[in-house]
């Protein structure tokens, strides 16, 4: 952070916080954003979590959930009057006001001072401060470091190594995603000399499934995985009826794209689904150089990382499919010519080509 002297000094005296993160939170949205509040907390501030929705109940072991505030929009205005009344408002794990629906538009009109800590690309610069690095594999890194940068690493415990651990953890997808660097090492290893246990926290995580959540992936997996072997693409649909069927809870989806890109050769995943409220979402996972966040912003209002990225559609389930499948090969060249793991730089090259 470029005036991270400035911020030190805002943080001198106990300040009224407020902590955002993205709609629908994942572990690094939520575990960066808990992180932040208990250390916010020993510094003695005030400091309000809010998240724009619900979240996984895999998350809910996390030191601090259950004060974390859930927006209900005309249901209270607390959380409006807290970001009203804020001094500063850190956004995390997000780069667009628009991530987090109307409460986006309390943050524009608030006078607090703002702090974006993020690893997205294309950030809107909105913030007064920025943590913000595309390179990071997780916002808890960023987290981790912004501490360290404010001289505030003595007061890491247990709890809040453990979440941002959990943000680490999953966001390289338990250090296997090309964004693993030694950064990411050196941090879990200072996290877990902190008191982050890296076993419970990947049970926590991963070993806290439903039996339906696990009957859904064996449908999706039997009968719902669809692959276009010429253009290296593999594709999963699932309805609001279907999702019901399994009793699917908020998260259940979460993870099913990633098993697209486990096939030999495929470049491309795409996890297609009805929300709750009828509103159709994308989720997409490539391989190399085939960024799903330009071809998430170009066509499904999206974004997110090169390899790793979401967006939505206003169309029907069927209509968003055929639309995918109709724009898919328009992309042919770039989907055939992706040459899978053997095109992936070496370490040493990836740091070369950064230098
Ligand atoms: P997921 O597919 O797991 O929901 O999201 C993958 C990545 O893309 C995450 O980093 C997430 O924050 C980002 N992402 C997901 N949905 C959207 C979206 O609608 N817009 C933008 N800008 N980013 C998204
Ligand atoms: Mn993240």
């Amino acid at each position: 952070m470029q005036n991270a002297q400035e911020l030190k000094v805002l943080l001198g005296q106990p300040r009224k916080a407020v902590v955002l993160m993205h709609y629908k939170p994942d572990a690094d949205a939520l575990g960066s954003s808990l992180a932040l509040a208990a250390w916010l907390k020993k510094g003695n501030h005030t400091v309000t979590v809010i998240s724009p929705s619900d979240y996984p109940s895999f998350l809910n072991w996390m030191p601090g959930n259950s004060d974390v505030v859930i927006f209900q929009p005309g249901r209270s205005d607390g959380p409006a009057r807290a970001i009203a009344e804020a001094d500063l408002v850190f956004c995390l794990d997000f780069s667009s006001l628009s991530r987090i629906n109307e409460l986006g538009e309390m943050v524009r009109r608030s006078s607090a001072k703002t702090v974006l800590i993020d690893h997205h690309l294309e950030p809107e610069r909105f913030a007064d401060f920025e943590e913000w690095d595309s390179s990071a594999a997780s916002t808890a890194e960023l987290v981790y470091r912004l501490i360290v940068e404010l001289g505030g690493e003595d007061k890491i415990d247990c709890c809040i190594a453990d979440c941002l651990y959990a943000g680490l953890m999953t966001d390289t997808g338990s250090f296997r995603h090309n964004n693993t660097t030694d950064e990411v090492f050196v941090t879990a290893a200072s996290l877990v000399k902190k008191g982050a246990n890296p076993h419970r926290v990947s049970k926590l995580i991963y070993d806290n499934n439903t039996l339906s959540r696990l009957r859904l992936m064996g449908y999706v997996l039997s009968q719902k995985l669809q692959v276009i072997p010429e253009l290296k693409t593999a594709y999963i649909t699932l309805s609001r009826d279907e999702l019901r069927q399994y009793e699917s809870q908020t998260g259940d989806t979460e993870g099913l794209v990633n098993y697209g890109l486990s096939i030999k050769d495929i470049v491309l995943s795409v996890l297609i689904y009805e929300r709750k409220d009828g509103s159709v979402k994308l989720s997409f996972r490539s391989i190399g150089d085939f960024s799903v966040n330009d071809f998430a912003r170009q066509h499904f209002e999206g974004g997110g990382h090169k390899n790793a990225a979401g967006g939505q559609s206003s169309l029907s389930l069927d209509d968003t499919l055929a639309k995918f499948l109709g724009i898919l090969p328009s992309y042919r060249d770039l989907l055939q010519h992706e040459g899978y793991i053997t095109t992936l730089p070496t370490n040493q090259e990836s740091k070369q080509n950064k230098a």
